[in-house]
């Protein structure tokens, strides 16, 4: 199973883990939302969201940004850096 990240979903391979402040790997997120012990941008799901779209976007299943949007908007949420925690 890969691994996904937990900011972004974005599927990630070896070499784009997030790193730690100690530099060890971080495998809960990817090297672009977490590249030196913090998240590199403070920024809302909803950013988050917009700023991935153009990256979801595909021949598949993904034709248009309205598919790519409602997509992460379903997926998101259950990503341990936007799960509300209750
Ligand atoms: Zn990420």
């Amino acid at each position: 199973m890969s691994d996904v990240c937990q900011s972004c979903g974005m599927i990630m391979e070896v070499n784009n883990y997030g790193k730690n402040e100690d530099g060890s790997e971080n495998k809960d997120y990817c090297r672009y939302c977490f590249p030196n012990g913090s998240f590199g941008k403070n920024e809302t799901m909803e950013e988050m969201i917009e700023s991935c779209i153009p990256f979801r976007i595909n021949d598949t299943d993904c034709p248009d940004e309205e598919v790519a949007r409602r997509k992460m908007m379903d997926y998101f949420p259950n990503l341990k850096r936007w799960r509300k925690i209750t």
